[in-house]
C-alpha cells in the first residue's frame, strides 16, 4: 500500500508548491523508493487546456495526452516519472464525473452533495491507478482558506483517518515574509495558515517556510510551538538562484529522515545527491554563455514558456555553457523591421502558439534567421511560421498562410481533421468542442536517412508530444523540398509533417512537436543540447 504525502500552500500564492513536491519526491527516490507525484487543482476548468498561458501559465502535456497544470512537469523534471492523465485533476473534473453520474441516475435517487460525493471523487483520484510506488505525493493548488479549496482538504484529512498516522502525511508551505521596515522576519501569516488549516482537523507533520532571509532559530522554535510540531520539522525554504538547489537544501535540513521516520521507515545510507550537485555547479560556473531570443506571444509572463525555459538550461548544462534566453514578442517585427536585438543572438528560437497575433512577426524571425545563417528552431507554431515563410520567399507561393487565420489562397497550414492515433482514427471539425479536442500527447514519426535530425537523435524513429491543430500541408512538400527545405521526418504513414530541416543552413530546424516537455536535466534532450551547440559554434564565430 503506497504512503501518501498531502502538500499544501498557505499565505500566499506562487510558493513553489510544486517544486517542493518534486523535490520531496526526488529525495526519497534518491533513497531508493519509488515516487509518483500528483496535481489536485480546486479550479472549475475541467483541465488547464482551455485556459490561457497568461492566466495559468504552460500546459503541459503528457504521453497519454493530457493537458496538465505545469506543475507536473517539474515533478517529471526532477523524479524522471513519466506524468499521466491519472496525475492530474481539478474541480471541474470530479464535479463533472459526478453529474454525469446524478444524470445516469446513479445515486439512485440519493441527495448528491460535496461531502461524500465531491470528496468521495477527490480521495478516489488521489488513490486510482498507481503502480505499485512507495510514496504519492498530492500537491494541493490554491491556498488554505479558498473556498474552493474546502472539499481537497476534507477529502485528505478523511483518508488520514481512513489510512492512518503512519500511511500519511501532510506538508504545508507558508511565508516568512521580511519586513523591511521593522528589520524582522515574521512568523505571524503561517501561525494562521496553520491555524486555518487545524480549523479543517488537519495539522501539519513538516512546515516549509519559504523566505529571503535565513530564519533565527528562535523564529523556527516559536513556529513549532505556536503550531504544535517539532522544531526540526519546521523547514527553512530560503529563495535560491537555481531550482536544482532546493532537493540539496531540504536533504542538509533532514526533509526525507523526518518524511521516513515519521512512516517508520528505515532510512538505511546517506543517498547519493552527485547528479543534484553537478548540475548545480555546472550551472554557477559555466565555461561561457550564448545568447538566445526567444520569439514569442505571451513573453511578458514568465510561467508561459516553463518547459521550455527549462529544455534550454538543460541544453547549457550538457554543453557546459550559461544559456541566456531573452524573451521578446514577435509582434514588434512586424511593421518595424528592427533586428537590432537579434545582433548579439547566437540562435533564435520561435516557440508554440495559438493565433495570428504576432505571426507575421514571426515569419519576419524566421526569415532573419534563415537569411543570417543564425541558428533556428521552431517549436509547433515556430515551425509551421517557418515554413510558411520558406514557401513565400523561397518557393514563390506568395499566398501561403496558415487557416488557423482564416482561408487563404495557398493553405501550406491547415487544419488536421483526420489523423492515426495507433490502429484508429481520430477526426476533427473546425467547429468541434476546443477544450482535449487537438491532436495531443505521444505520437510517433519516422525520421528521414542522412538528415541532420538523424544524426541529433541517433536514431530512426522519434517519439515525442503534440498539441496542435494544425499542421504542415504534406502536399507542398515537392516545392519545398526543391528549394531545400526538407522534410526530415514523418507521421508512420507519411501524410504528416513532423520536422522540417533546412539544407545548406548550419542549423535551420523546426517541429511539429514539443520537445521541450521530456528534457530532463539529467537527460537533456538532444534538439536542445544539438542547438545550443550550434548557437555555440555560431558565438565562436563572432
Ligand atoms: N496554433 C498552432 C496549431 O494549433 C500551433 C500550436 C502550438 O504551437 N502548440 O497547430
Amino acid at each position: 500500500m503506497a504512503k501518501f504525502i498531502f502538500i499544501t500552500g498557505g499565505v500566499v500564492s506562487s510558493l513553489g508548491k510544486g517544486l517542493a513536491s518534486a523535490s520531496i519526491g526526488a529525495l526519497l527516490q534518491a533513497r531508493g523508493y519509488t515516487v509518483r507525484v500528483r496535481k489536485l487543482d480546486p479550479y472549475l476548468n475541467v483541465d488547464p487546456g482551455t485556459m490561457s498561458p497568461y492566466e495559468h501559465g504552460e500546459v503541459f502535456v503528457t504521453d497519454d495526452g493530457a493537458e496538465t497544470d505545469l506543475d507536473l512537469g517539474h515533478y517529471e523534471r526532477f523524479t524522471g516519472v513519466a506524468a499521466k492523465q491519472s496525475d492530474n485533476v481539478t474541480s471541474g473534473r470530479i464535479y463533472s464525473q459526478v453529474l454525469a453520474r446524478e444524470r445516469r441516475g446513479a445515486y439512485l435517487g440519493g441527495t448528491v452533495q460535496v461531502i461524500p460525493h465531491v470528496t468521495d471523487g477527490i480521495k478516489k483520484f488521489a488513490t486510482d491507478d498507481l503502480d505499485g510506488e512507495d510514496f504519492v505525493l498530492c500537491e494541493i493548488g490554491g491556498t488554505v482558506g479558498d473556498i474552493e479549496s474546502l472539499p481537497f482538504l476534507e477529502a485528505i484529512r478523511q483518508l488520514r483517518n481512513d489510512l492512518g498516522e503512519r500511511q500519511t502525511m501532510f506538508v504545508h508551505l507558508t511565508l516568512v515574509p521580511y519586513l523591511a521596515a521593522a528589520g524582522e522576519l515574521k512568523t505571524k501569516p503561517t501561525q494562521h495558515s496553520v491555524k486555518e488549516l487545524q480549523g479543517v482537523g488537519i495539522r501539519p507533520d513538516i512546515i516549509i517556510c519559504r523566505c529571503e532571509r535565513e530564519i533565527p532559530d528562535g523564529h523556527r522554535l516559536k513556529i513549532a510551538q505556536l503550531c504544535n510540531i517539532r522544531s526540526e520539522a519546521v523547514i527553512q525554504g530560503l529563495d535560491v538562484d537555481t531550482i536544482y538547489q532546493v532537493p540539496l537544501d531540504y536533504h542538509a535540513q533532514k526533509v526525507d529522515e523526518i518524511v521516513l521516520e515519521h512512516f517508520d521507515l528505515p532510512a538505511g545510507k546517506a543517498p547519493d545527491l552527485g547528479k543534484w550537485h553537478t548540475i548545480v555547479n555546472r550551472l554557477r560556473e559555466p565555461e561561457g554563455t550564448v545568447n538566445i531570443v526567444v520569439a514569442g506571444k505571451y513573453t511578458d509572463h514568465a510561467d508561459a514558456y516553463k518547459s521550455l525555459a527549462e529544455a534550454l538550461t538543460h541544453g547549457g548544462i550538457a554543453n557546459n555553457v550559461r544559456v541566456k534566453a531573452h524573451w521578446v514578442g514577435s509582434e514588434q517585427f512586424e511593421n518595424n523591421r528592427d533586428f537590432k536585438i537579434f545582433e548579439d543572438a547566437d540562435g533564435i528560437l520561435v516557440p508554440g502558439g495559438f493565433g495570428e497575433r504576432g505571426s507575421e512577426g514571426k515569419i519576419a524571425v524566421a526569415q532573419y534567421a534563415r537569411e543570417k545563417n543564425l541558428p533556428y528552431f521552431g517549436i509547433c507554431f515556430g515551425m509551421q511560421m517557418a515554413v510558411i515563410e520558406v514557401a513565400r520567399h523561397l518557393a514563390g507561393i506568395e499566398g501561403a498562410g496558415s487557416t488557423e487565420f482564416g482561408a487563404c489562397e495557398d493553405p501550406i497550414v491547415g487544419l488536421l481533421t483526420e489523423w492515426r492515433r495507433g490502429a484508429d482514427i481520430e477526426t476533427r471539425q473546425a467547429d468541434d468542442d476546443k477544450g482535449g479536442t487537438m491532436r495531443l500527447g505521444a505520437y510517433p514519426a519516422q525520421i528521414g536517412v542522412g538528415t541532420l535530425l538523424a544524426g541529433i537523435y541517433g536514431e530512426d524513429n522519434l517519439c515525442e508530444r503534440h498539441r496542435h491543430r494544425y499542421e504542415v500541408n504534406i502536399d507542398y512538400r515537392e516545392r519545398l523540398e526543391a528549394v531545400g527545405l526538407k522534410f526530415s521526418a514523418l507521421s508512420p504513414d507519411g501524410t504528416l509533417p513532423e520536422v522540417v530541416e533546412l539544407e545548406g543552413h548550419p542549423w535551420f530546424i523546426g517541429v511539429q512537436y514539443h520537445p521541450e516537455l521530456k528534457s530532463k536535466p539529467f537527460d537533456p534532450h538532444p534538439l536542445f543540447m544539438s542547438f545550443v551547440a550550434a548557437a555555440l559554434n555560431q558565438s565562436r564565430l563572432v
